[in-house]
Formats: C-alpha cells, sequence, structure tokens
C-alpha cells in the first residue's frame, strides 16, 4: 500500500513537471481580428466558413472586453491577463501631458517597456527558452523579448521584411511606404508574414492583429454590405493562417486561437463636448480627449474643486451623454484614480445608445457625423462590446463549453498550452479540454 501510494506520488509529481515544461516543439498561433462583435456571429449568413469549421473542431465563447473598449488597452489585456489599471494602456499609446494646449496627447511610439507596465506572455514565453513573434501586435515596439518582430510599421529594413524579401516573398515596394498602404492590402502583407514565419521559424508564440473590418465598421457602421465582405476577407486570412500550419505538418503540435478586441455600435449623432464646455467658459481649462463611445475629461487637478463641479453642471445637459463617471466609480470599471497615474482623468463620460463622441470644436453640440459609422469604446458591460474566442488544435477538445470568460483570460491559456508559468496574470486559464 505503500509503496502503491509513493508510485502514484512520483506519477504525479512527473505529471506535474512534464506539465510545466516549456513546450519547445508546440505553436500557439494567435489572431486578432479587430472589432469583430461576438452580436455578429448570431446571423447564421455571415460569410465565415473558416471560423465556423474552427469552432466547430473547436470550442467558441463568447468573451467580455475590458474597459476600455479601445484596441490598444484590449490587446494589453490579452497578453498581460490583467485589466487597464494595472497594465497602464488608455488610448492607443501613451497619454502624456504636453504642458501646454491640448494639455494631453497620444504617443503611440513609445518603446513596450516603457508603455505597458505589467509582464507580458511573451516575455514569460521568451524567458522560458522559447520563441516568440508578432505581426501588427501594438503595445510592442521593440520589444526585447520578441524573436521576430514584423512591425505595424513595417519597412525594408526590418528584420523579417528583409528576409522575406531576400526569398522572393514579398518585394521591397510592398512594404515601402506601408502605413499609406490600404489596410486591406497591408492585412494580405501580415497575414503573409505569418504564414512565412509559421513556415520558416514555427515559432512558438506568434500574435497576428488584422484590421480590414475595424476600419471598415468606424467608415461605414458595422452592419451591412461593407462590414460583411471585410469579415469575410478576414476569414480568408484565417484559412490561410490555418493551411500553413497544416502545411507545415504542425497540425497536431499547433493550438489555433482567434479572437476579437471589441464589439462596435452603430451611431447617427455625434456628441461634442468641448462645444458645450466652450460655451460655459471653461473650453481653454478642460480638455476631452473622445474615445468613440467613451470620453475621458481633463482638467487641471490643483483647481478640480471648482472645475469639477462646474464641469458636471454643463455636461448634464447634453444631449446623449448617458453618464459622468467620477473617480470614485473608476475602480469598478478595473481603472486606476487620477493620482495613482498620470495618463488618468477627472471624469469619464459614457455616451448613449445611437451616439458617439467627437473632438469637434466647432459647430452644434450634437450633430449628424459626415457618413453612416460605427464606434466602440462604451463600458465593457455593454452586451454589444463581447467579442469572440474559438481555440482549435493541440490541447482543445471539440464542444467544451468554458462558461464566461474575460479577454484577461487569454495571456494565463497561453501560458498553460505552453507549459510556461505566468502567475502575475489576474485571469484564469480558459476551460478548453
Ligand atoms: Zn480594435
Amino acid at each position: 500500500m505503500k509503496l502503491a501510494l509513493k508510485l502514484i506520488a512520483v506519477f504525479a509529481l512527473s505529471v506535474l513537471v512534464f506539465a510545466q515544461t516549456p513546450a519547445k516543439d508546440h505553436m500557439v498561433v494567435v489572431i486578432s481580428l479587430d472589432g469583430l462583435p461576438a452580436y455578429a456571429l448570431d446571423d447564421p449568413r455571415l460569410p465565415i466558413p473558416t471560423l465556423r469549421r474552427l469552432m466547430k473542431e473547436g470550442v467558441y465563447a463568447r468573451m467580455t472586453s475590458i474597459n476600455p473598449t479601445v484596441t490598444w488597452p484590449v490587446h494589453t489585456s490579452m497578453v498581460t491577463g490583467v485589466l487597464a489599471g494595472e497594465h497602464g494602456l488608455l488610448a492607443n499609446g501613451t497619454i502624456l501631458k504636453t504642458g501646454s494646449w491640448p494639455p494631453v496627447k497620444v504617443d503611440p511610439m513609445l518603446d513596450k517597456e516603457k508603455m505597458v507596465h505589467a509582464p507580458t506572455v511573451y516575455d514569460a514565453v521568451f524567458r522560458a527558452g522559447l520563441t516568440t513573434a508578432q505581426i501588427d501586435w501594438v503595445a510592442i515596439n521593440n520589444a526585447p523579448t520578441i524573436t521576430y518582430p514584423f512591425s505595424e510599421w513595417a519597412s525594408p529594413a526590418g528584420p523579417v521584411e528583409r528576409e522575406m524579401i531576400a526569398k522572393g516573398v514579398i518585394t521591397a515596394a510592398d512594404v515601402e511606404s506601408f502605413s499609406k498602404a490600404n489596410i486591406a492590402f497591408r492585412d494580405q502583407i501580415w497575414t503573409t508574414a505569418a504564414v512565412y514565419l509559421i513556415h520558416e521559424h514555427k515559432p512558438n508564440l506568434l500574435l497576428l492583429h488584422l484590421l480590414t473590418l475595424d476600419s471598415v465598421s468606424h467608415g461605414s457602421g458595422p452592419a451591412g454590405l461593407p462590414a460583411t465582405a471585410a469579415t469575410a476577407f478576414l476569414d480568408g486570412c484565417v484559412a490561410r493562417v490555418a493551411a500553413a500550419i497544416r502545411d507545415a505538418g504542425m497540425s497536431d503540435r499547433t493550438t489555433l486561437i482567434v479572437v476579437s478586441d471589441h464589439g462596435f455600435k452603430g451611431y447617427t449623432k455625434q456628441v461634442r463636448p468641448a462645444v458645450a464646455l466652450a460655451a460655459a467658459g471653461l473650453g481653454d481649462k478642460v480638455y476631452v480627449l473622445p474615445e468613440g463611445g467613451s470620453a475621458y475629461v481633463y482638467l487641471d487637478q490643483s483647481q478640480a474643486a471648482e472645475l469639477v463641479p462646474k464641469t458636471i453642471q454643463t455636461l448634464e445637459g447634453v444631449e446623449g451623454i448617458e453618464r459622468i463617471i467620477a473617480p470614485g466609480g473608476f475602480s469598478a470599471l478595473g481603472l486606476a484614480q487620477p493620482d495613482q497615474d498620470p495618463q488618468m482623468y477627472q471624469l469619464l463620460l459614457v455616451a448613449k445608445d445611437g451616439y458617439a463622441f467627437s473632438g469637434a470644436t466647432g459647430g452644434p453640440v450634437t450633430a449628424a457625423p459626415p457618413q453612416r459609422a460605427g464606434a466602440h469604446g462604451y463600458l465593457a458591460t455593454d452586451a454589444q462590446m463581447d467579442v469572440i474566442f474559438i481555440a482549435a488544435g493541440r490541447g482543445v477538445r471539440a464542444g467544451v463549453d468554458p462558461g464566461r470568460i474575460s479577454v484577461i483570460d487569454i495571456a494565463p491559456t497561453i501560458a498553460n498550452l505552453l507549459g510556461v508559468k505566468f502567475p502575475s496574470a489576474k485571469g484564469k486559464p480558459i476551460r478548453v479540454q
């Protein structure tokens, strides 16, 4: 009996050790389809044959986003496993104080080490002796723990770009003035880079971010043919990556994860808080940074006792503003306090259904947008901000229901699949088997 117990203990220990050994011959490929709302998949005629196949072969769940439901903050929660109050991303870059007017600006170029204030799962994977790749991922500029970077700002001088050009996979012209190219072209090039890296380098973790649907939904709204066609195009990009995994002989050693970062809402009216504030004589004291469905209100903290009540009084009467949230409500949203993070604002505005914020300083306070349009940035508790999680392949059992999950659960799931420890995450590994 004693011996049997000992044997069980040894067996259990060896299983434990095995589970914590970095999986050098495994791959986890994460594709983020920016701005794909979970509700879009309720339409059985959404043309997404690849996503439907992966959902059938693997696991699908509706996922809660984080506050703010803005691209860089959500993607940073995906890789850190913590909320924005902890990782420090509130916009598509770092919010810097300017010392002049406007009092803040968003800087996307800051290095990742300065921008992201929490450990990332790719740091952990890299330090475990595995390889990492990022293609158009965000808040990742010059990250020292990315083995193969193919940047949002790709150029003929980039390391992976040079390799691909030398092998004739892309031309130098393809990545010349790259950020001026249309977004569908860039998504195609980024997908080509993913296919190339899977084939040539088989990185243990590959992060790929595709943007066409987000661009189309901002400019034409999330419903209708433009968004549907963009979604079909992205499904084709996912199909290319899935085929690359198969062609590289990695099917039984790879987990493919497809996610999105935030949903979208169509709106027919813009709210311009700056116009109302100027009319109240606060135009040069209170600054509003619009983030679609929400807006950040900055004012001089030393004058807060006078300016905050005046600002609230002015904005309370403005059509289209659903809520004005003071710092007392920030921690419930996963956000830091103004005295904890210099990026933080004194008030958070949330738009009503059918409205989004604009930074315009002229014209009427509330106006029709220039065209049919869509926005995100509403609170993460808004069901229309819900996103998708699909996992298929190694370590995934078809049909498992993971229950309600959050984007902060993605990083610990990746760590688990690769046998890497990642104790800083507040999320939990998603049940996929
Ligand atoms: Zn986004």
